[in-house]
């Protein structure tokens, strides 16, 4: 279906952020202009599926009534305090996520990268002060192709040339191994002076790159073993995602709430949340660890003048009450399995589609090109005039991931869309 509609409002708009935006996004082109549960709409009035979810900050759906409805109520009594004063809020919050995911202890902060770099530096004193590491002499181990925001420490590690070049001096003290290597882990802890491991659950900006099940298990029996602090970002896996409440917890969806906590949940030592904390309606992040850990921040140490701020904290625990309430981590184990199950329908007699792969509602599929070719990107603007948003990532590759208040109709109606689009690109 061509869109046949005047679409100068459209063009209008790119026009300004072109003109007088930063370059620093190249979009799909599509001006969005209102969102409800797993749609949203374009400026011309036309609807789609979002299959991104603003790279999984919205899990709870577009402006979900329970997270907006407790945005407006507290932006009206208060929004912001700093933390020179205590708040009525923080505390409850404090409170309750701490109770929700099993910590001792929870440090709020705003983005993601804030929280990824909060972890490095509660890592990094940790070692020093509490394992007596030098000063000088602290090392981080991360993976390749990772990907854990913009800052200029966490770019400093990343193997991604667009996000690292040109953005030197970096900040020394981190090693990168392969991702889904135990061996490679194994061999880096016989290093020197380790501190911590950091590592995405999946890796998502790389392309849903889903490790072996028992790779964070043995992560985790590794990092024990040499007294190193494993470290989760669960920024784009958790809170629901990858129908596990964490995606550290396997195919459990407790984060150590069931019985079956032993046998499936890997517990880290610092927790990385961000993106659906919130679910898309506030910047707010969170750091969570134990006592041991987490003490070794003190006044003056680390902060930030809107972490914890009144109205992000009440936003989260609704976000993180929909989840709880909607059974959405559930559904997204659900809805994933069927999901790929009828991918890998379509892939076994597909030439344009290598394969599908992911956990829960968060998938990809790879396209058999060369990651070079706009094969991914072409799929992606038909995809869009069919009715349905998604974005490449690492060129041959689409990432799949709707809210997860997606019901199985819906699901199914999306699988028909991306098929039949598909269908016009093999040949
Ligand atoms: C998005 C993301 C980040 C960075 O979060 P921002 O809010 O964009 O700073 C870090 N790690 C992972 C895994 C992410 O997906």
């Amino acid at each position: 279906m061509q869109t046949t509609q005047d679409t100068s409002r459209s063009e209008e708009l790119m026009e300004l952020e072109n003109k007088y935006g930063a370059h620093n996004y190249h979009p799909l082109p599509v001006v969005l202009d209102r969102g409800e549960g797993v749609y949203v709409w374009d400026v011309e009035g036309k609807k789609y599926y979002d299959f991104l979810s603003a790279y999984s900050a919205v899990n709870q759906g577009h402006c979900h009534p329970a997270i907006i409805g407790t945005l407006k109520e507290q932006a009206e009594k208060m929004t912001l305090t700093s933390r020179a004063f205590y708040n009525s809020r923080l505390g409850v919050f404090d409170q309750y996520i701490t109770e929700y995911f099993k910590f001792d202890k929870v440090l709020p902060m705003n983005t993601g990268a804030e929280a990824v770099e909060t972890a490095l530096k509660i890592c990094r004193k940790w070692a020093q002060e509490v394992k007596g590491l030098p000063a000088d002499d602290t090392k981080i181990i991360v993976a390749e192709n990772n990907f854990h925001g913009r800052t200029t420490t966490i770019v400093s590690f990343s193997n991604d040339e667009d996000a690292r070049k040109g953005f030197g001096p970096y900040t020394p003290g981190f090693v990168r191994i392969d991702y889904n290597n135990v061996e490679a882990l194994e061999e880096a802890l016989q290093m020197e002076n380790v501190a911590g491991f950091l590592v995405e659950p999946i890796q998502g900006e790389a392309g849903v790159v889903t490790p072996d099940d028992e790779y964070l298990r043995k992560a985790r029996a590794l990092c024990s073993k040499h007294n190193v602090l494993l470290m989760t970002d669960e920024i784009q896996t958790g809170i629901g995602r990858t129908g596990a409440l964490l995606a550290s917890c396997g195919k459990c969806d407790c984060a150590g709430h069931c019985e079956r906590q032993e046998a499936t949940y890997i517990r880290p030592d610092v927790l990385i949340l961000g993106k659906a904390l919130s679910g898309g309606a506030y910047p707010v992040s969170a750091v969570l660890a134990d006592d041991p850990i987490m003490n070794v921040i003190k006044p003056g140490q680390h902060g930030s003048t809107f972490g914890g701020n009144p109205l992000g904290v009440e936003v989260a625990m609704a976000a993180l009450n929909v989840i709880r309430d909607e059974k959405l981590t559930q559904n997204a184990r659900e809805l994933g399995e069927l999901f790929r199950s009828e991918m890998n329908t379509y892939i076994a007699q597909s030439k344009i589609v290598k394969l599908v792969r992911g956990r829960g509602l968060l998938n990809a599929i790879v396209i058999n090109d060369s990651p070079d070719s706009d094969t991914a990107w072409n799929i992606c603007m038909r995809l869009r005039d069919n009715g349905l948003l998604a974005k490449p990532t690492h060129g041959n590759i689409i990432r799949f991931a709707p809210p997860l208040v997606m019901n199985e109709a819906q699901l199914r109606d999306c699988v028909s869309i991306i098929c039949k689009t598909l269908e016009e690109f093999e040949n």
